[in-house]
């Protein structure tokens, strides 16, 4: 039995085994695929890590863990179960038991079913100005405003350009004198829905409108909706008002024993919080369970 099991091997577990097995204890770390960012390039806005590649950022942090014992797992854990102990059932049939299961498995994007955005995903369509910014500083944005909130953020997105589009895709419900203000700062609005981005092998080129006129675009600014992965939902684990595993100040979820840091807990969305989320979860950890 493994003292913690870690299910998911993204920033926030990764970074948690470090603190746990550098605090003496037993870790395994299951990981069940690609990571959130996979489909980028590079990583950008993480200090020590400046556009270092998701899988060399795997890499390095497995050539860290593994020094300390930690064991790796590469399955994906499709069930999470109390009875006594805790119970992770993996894809390929086995089970695993741990004192304490730590759940950083991230969040799951709900991209919309718009032709082209696959491609450009994580390359010129992104949702964190913050991590792809500054690589299409002074281009023609587009702002996808699937959710109300786009609106809002848009007037920040001046830090990287002032060639700012809110893209509406036909919704109605945004006030004029919204629009007004947006205008009034430089960001121009376009009410047509949009059929399907065009590009060059995820080189944005523009967005294909309702009426078949092309918008020039460099780069997609959009929030997609995100969801809690099967693992989370089918261990029917408490979750926020937001949709965020519900955490206490010891990181423990509703599950006694299980734990959860990262994305799927509310970290801000970008890599190195949800490191640190993983880190100060192993801490909680350490302090809350003192070796026999
Ligand atoms: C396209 C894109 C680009 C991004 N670029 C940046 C960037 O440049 N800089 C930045 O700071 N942030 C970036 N982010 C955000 C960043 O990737 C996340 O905030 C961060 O990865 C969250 O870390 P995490 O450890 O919580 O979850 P994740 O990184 O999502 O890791 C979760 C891990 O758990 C695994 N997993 C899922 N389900 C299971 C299961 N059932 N069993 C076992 N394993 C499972 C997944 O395969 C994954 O490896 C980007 C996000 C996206 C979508």
């Amino acid at each position: 039995m493994d003292e913690v099991l870690v299910v998911g091997g993204g920033p926030a577990g990764l970074s948690a085994a470090l603190v746990l097995a550098r605090g003496g204890r037993r870790v395994r770390v299951v990981d069940g695929g690609a990571p959130r960012n996979a489909a980028s390039p590079a990583i950008h806005g993480m200090i020590g890590f400046e556009n270092v590649s998701p899988t060399a950022f795997r890499e390095r942090a497995w050539a860290e863990l593994s020094p300390l014992g930690v064991i790796l797992e590469q399955a994906r854990a499709v069930g999470l179960e109390r009875r006594g102990e805790l119970n992770v059932g993996l894809d390929d049939g086995r089970t695993l038991s741990a004192a304490r299961v730590l759940l950083t498995v991230g969040l799951v994007d709900r991209l919309p079913k718009l032709p082209g955005l696959k491609e450009c995903w994580g390359r010129t369509a992104f949702s964190c100005p913050h991590c792809h910014g500054h690589e299409h500083r002074g281009q023609r944005w587009g702002l996808l405003a699937i959710q109300r909130g786009m609106v809002g953020l848009a007037p920040s997105f001046t830090n990287w350009t002032r060639s700012l589009t809110l893209l509406l895709d036909g919704r109605s419900d945004v006030e004029e004198a919204r629009l007004a203000q947006l205008a009034a700062r430089g960001i121009g609005h376009d009410p047509r829905t949009i059929r399907a981005l065009e590009h060059d092998g995820g080189r944005l080129l523009g967005a294909r409108l309702g009426d078949g006129t092309l918008l020039e675009l460099d780069a997609l600014l959009l929030h997609p909706p995100q969801r809690q992965t099967d693992l989370v939902l089918f261990a029917g684990l408490a979750l926020d008002d937001e949709g965020f595993v519900k955490i206490d100040d010891a990181f423990a979820t509703s599950m006694p024993g299980v734990h959860a840091a990262g994305d799927l807990a509310g970290t801000s969305g970008r890599a190195i919080a949800a490191a640190a989320h993983g880190a100060e979860a192993a801490v909680a950890i350490l302090g809350a369970t003192p070796p026999a």
